[in-house]
């Protein structure tokens, strides 16, 4: 049989399931109906023991997974911090798994790895970082942070006279790492990834504003001078979006000698918005940097960008050889900035998506979902009962909906916060999470989809004011 009719068929029926699927959106709940139970039942088939037609295998597997996906490629999804696919993101994603590059280097799939140069160029640009940083196109944040911070660790330990790609970390000077205690918790794993552990952290509660402000980080720096040490800062808290003070904190931390890392994983972004990009003023002057392809930007799981300054300290940390593998010397080989080895070639979607949006359109996504978790937030909290606990400046915001019994407790708005959430989840018209904030359940409302439209957030409002007068 000729390659084309194995798949041809099958791609075009995968072609309707898709358009059937995105067409459905913005009837479909948006939050998922199928139970646990259900879609263990309809997947959790025995292990098949002979080859079965793959249309009929696709056509099963749409239908078993109905009710089980959530619409977070849709315009009312904002729970987390999820965005959708833009339409060029997602074609040339399909297309990388059709291509099926090994994007590990030049070698093996020579478009990719130039594809990913241009990418890292243009993130760059964007984002406005130092043209001349070093970058890698991984996962996700987690393994940003993980990238960024292996190259940090390289760093603040080579100044100590400590080379911890070949020593390790027995008997290294230890690391301490600064932070806001406010930070994410892929920070965290990332520390525990580079066997710096738990105990490395030092964390400084923030201010009233969320900010890790230079007053509180200048004497725990000295408090332990002349200690490898790395401070982390935020762009975008994962509650109320706030950005710490760069141009005060950063010259406090190198005059401490420390690495600064910054976790933008979607705060990044709002440079890449001219209304929004005095949040991120003098972050350009940090060390190393960790943002989400998959959250702001659009693209398909999974897709996230380090960027570090020191090039060199970068490469220490990554570089890799082997004497089967064909290193190139022109060309940027992905292996020797990534810390996977075989990889998909992710930068072909990410390329598609800033193509086709260009600077105004990935200004203008930011800019909208801003716009949009202002309007949900301020709509909201004029309704009875419900309060903003944070007014979005970017694209996240806090709501609590207040029990109306005399004398209510914290704990009883906490309590209806949660019920008010679930109820409209189970409407099926948008979808939020519960956080916790300062001690307080608080709702969070996290836009970062580029199909959320006006009359969406008309529609949650509306979903919002149902569950709240229940
Ligand atoms: C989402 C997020 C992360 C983790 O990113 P992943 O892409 O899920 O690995 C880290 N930090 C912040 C602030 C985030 O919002």
């Amino acid at each position: 049989m000729n390659p084309d009719s194995r798949y041809s068929p099958l791609l075009q029926q995968t072609v309707d399931h898709a358009l059937a699927y995105l067409a459905a959106l913005p009837q479909a709940s948006v939050g998922a109906t199928a139970t646990l139970e259900q879609l263990r039942e309809r997947l959790g088939r025995p292990l098949p023991p002979e080859p079965r037609d793959p249309a009929e295998v696709i056509r099963q597997l749409v239908g078993d997974v109905a009710g089980g996906l959530t619409g977070s490629a849709g315009g009312r999804f904002f729970g987390w911090v999820i965005g959708g696919t833009v339409p060029a993101a997602l074609a040339a994603d399909w297309l990388t798994s059709t291509w099926d590059q090994n994007a590990g280097m030049f070698a093996v799939a020579p478009a990719a790895a130039v594809v990913e140069e241009v990418c890292g160029r243009w993130l760059l640009e964007l984002l406005r970082l130092p043209p001349t940083a070093s970058f890698a196109l991984v996962t996700g944040c987690q393994m940003a942070h993980v990238t960024c911070l292996a190259a940090a660790r390289n760093a603040v330990l080579a100044a100590h006279g400590w080379d911890v790609e070949q020593q390790g970390l027995c008997g290294a000077p230890r690391i301490r790492v600064v932070t806001g205690d406010q930070r994410h918790g892929t920070i965290e794993r990332a520390l525990r990834l580079l066997g710096l552990g738990r105990d490395c952290l030092v964390d400084i509660p923030v201010d009233r504003t969320g900010q890790l402000n230079a007053r509180a980080l200048e004497p725990v720096l000295a408090a332990q001078p002349g200690v490898p040490t790395i401070v982390l800062l935020q762009a975008g808290d994962l509650n109320t979006g706030s950005f710490d003070p760069f141009p005060e904190v950063i010259p406090v931390a190198h005059q401490a000698g420390a690495w600064v890392h910054v976790d933008g994983a979607f705060g990044l972004w709002a440079a890449a918005s001219p209304e929004h990009r005095r949040f991120t003023t003098g972050m350009e002057q940090a060390d190393s940097w960790a943002t989400d392809g998959h959250k702001w930007l659009n693209v398909p799981y999974d897709c996230g960008y380090a960027f570090v300054a020191d090039r060199a300290a970068h490469h220490r940390s990554m570089a890799h050889h082997a004497n089967y593998l064909t290193h190139s010397v022109l060309a940027r080989d992905q292996v020797d900035w990534n810390p996977e080895y075989s990889r998909r070639a992710r930068g072909f979607a990410t390329y598609a998506a800033i193509a086709s949006l260009g600077r105004e359109g990935i200004a203008r996504i930011v800019a909208d979902c801003c716009r949009h978790a202002h309007a949900i937030v301020t709509a909201a909290a004029r309704l009875p009962g419900v309060e903003a606990c944070h007014v979005p400046h970017i694209n996240q915001g806090l709501l609590r909906f207040l029990d109306p019994k005399l004398g209510a407790t914290e704990a009883d708005h906490d309590r209806r916060t949660e019920e008010v959430t679930a109820r409209i989840v189970a409407s099926g018209e948008a979808l939020f999470a519960c956080t916790t904030w300062r001690g307080l359940r608080c709702m969070r409302v996290s836009v970062c989809g580029w199909l959320t439209q006006d009359h969406d957030v008309t529609r949650t409002v509306q979903a919002i004011k149902t569950a709240a007068s229940l």
